[in-house]
């Protein structure tokens, strides 16, 4: 048995049942690691040291009877989420030597868990992106066809729990950042509602859209995991007082009788490719199968999503990014005067897209254009949120693809953006929204490249959409 193959689930039993140890399971990870990720690059940081240190204190968790609900299962966290005393770049070079002296919330409460961290993963700068091309570490390649992009920004994520290298990954979806690379990698990825789980910790992109969810194998196991992160945060005043369901147990109940929107805007704003049609016919039909009716709904708002998102995402950026100015963190040029340190600092430890947006950002907020821009895009956002409130009054959840096509080739689209941007139409509208969709796998191309479909809840309804995918990978 390949240890490293296990859902976090079966991983959990074996453990229980003495078949093996933490450190066998780590070791197998370890290994598909070192095997296949100088082709992958899915990986910034490999923490092995540490990662056997916890698994061997996990064995003897598991021996005295302490174990908790993940004591030694291996798990990766993009490197754009801080990990206590374990690097973290965010995927640009000016934090290359960052220690955080802190854990984000989300890791801290994993690693209370038991779960054992193997590494940190690639992904765009700062999460700008959807194709892992922005990092400026490289390139994540989709474990399905090397030629190809993993998907961004969470690309590292996907891969490393698509070819295996860890049961589960933690990542960061701001416009689609783990939705996106999970449909093109073929695995479940979660984006829940924000303020459902702590952004502390997590370095700022859009504040006003930043989530952190799981990106797994299984429906299953995102509930497992979501069951352990999700919850108000002391240090995170936008997350919600209201109580997290047991969301293993809502999984299991039938979809009989759910009522499925299909969105018809998403079907006119994107070019979809053929292929993702057809896997989106039959999964209509699977779930139909299953019990669901499906019923056409309108978001008419949809057009103007990718517009929205690139004014306020980019603002939001170049607020947050301020900080990282070669002084208080990570790596600083040299220069005689404090403007050439600023200057030389960020000119070097930002690659391409990161300045883009902060001249973008810095342009929209600036006086004058502020309410033409920013807050124009903010009365925009209100629309399209006015739009699910509304469609969530007649249905329980929608599903639309996650990707307009299958994964492209690397380097395809790197020299036009605006290509790159119009990848998040199906993608961005939930997030300006504020509420939860996850992508999960579908079907794939007669190549072999996976293809994701998506499912959008109602705000907090992260326990409906993890079960219709959970039902749906059972037939
Ligand atoms: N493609 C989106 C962007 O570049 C993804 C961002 C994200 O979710 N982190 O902004």
């Amino acid at each position: 048995m390949e240890l490293n193959k296990l859902t976090v689930t079966e991983a959990q039993e074996g453990l229980a049942a003495k078949k093996f140890s933490a450190v066998e399971l780590t070791e197998a990870c370890l290994r598909q690691v070192a095997a296949r990720d100088s082709e992958l690059n899915a990986f910034i940081t490999v923490s092995d040291e540490l990662a056997f240190a916890e698994a061997a204190a996990a064995d003897q968790a598991l021996a005295n009877g302490t174990a908790q609900p993940l004591t030694g299962i291996p798990f990766s966290v993009k490197d754009a989420i801080c990990t206590l005393g374990v690097r973290s770049t965010g995927a640009a070079k000016i934090l290359d030597n960052y220690l955080p002296p802190f854990e984000s919330t989300v890791i801290s409460r994993l690693r209370a868990a038991g779960a054992v961290l193997v590494g940190k993963t690639n992904c765009d700068a700062f999460g700008h992106g959807a194709s892992n091309e922005n990092s400026m570490y490289g390139p994540v390649k989709n474990p399905y066809d090397t030629s190809k992009v993993a998907g961004g920004s969470s690309g590292g994520s996907a891969a490393a729990v698509a070819d295996n290298m860890c049961l589960f990954s933690v990542a960061e979806d701001t416009g689609g950042s783990i939705r996106y690379p999970a449909s093109l990698c073929g695995v479940v990825g979660l984006r829940p509602s924000y303020g459902r789980t702590s952004r502390y910790g997590s370095m700022p992109m859009g504040s006003s859209l930043d989530t952190v969810g799981p990106i797994t194998k299984t429906a299953a196991d995102a509930a497992l995991i979501m069951n352990i992160i999700a919850g108000q945060d002391s240090r995170d005043a936008t997350t919600v007082p209201d109580p997290v369901p047991d969301y293993l147990r809502e999984i299991k109940q039938a979809i009989t009788g759910l009522k499925i929107g299909i969105p018809k805007e998403y079907f006119e704003v994107a070019e979809l490719n053929p292929t993702v049609q057809n896997v989106f016919d039959s999964t209509v039909e699977r779930l139909t199968a299953l019990g669901a009716t499906f019923v056409p709904v309108s978001l008419p708002h949809t057009k103007y999503a990718v517009a929205t998102y690139y004014i306020i995402v980019p603002c939001e950026d170049s607020s947050n990014l301020a900080r990282l100015d070669g002084l208080r963190y990570g790596v600083r040029a040299p220069g005689t005067t404090l403007e050439e340190v600023y200057s030389r600092s960020r000119a070097l430890g930002f690659p391409e897209e990161v300045k883009r947006r902060i001249l973008i950002g810095t342009y929209a907020l600036s006086a004058g254009y502020y309410d033409a821009y920013y807050k124009k895009a903010q009365a925009v956002r209100t629309l399209i949120k006015q739009d699910f409130d509304e469609v969530f009054t007649s249905v329980d959840a929608l599903l639309a693809p996650t990707a307009p096509s299958p994964a492209f080739g690397l380097g395809e689209k790197q020299n036009d953006p605006l290509a790159l941007y119009l990848a998040d139409i199906l993608v961005s509208p939930a997030s300006l929204a504020g509420v939860p969709a996850l992508s999960m796998p579908a079907g794939s191309t007669p190549e072999g490249l996976p293809i994701g479909m998506q499912l959008i809840g109602p705000r907090l309804g992260e326990g409906r959409i993890l079960q219709i995918a959970h039902q749906f990978a059972k037939v």
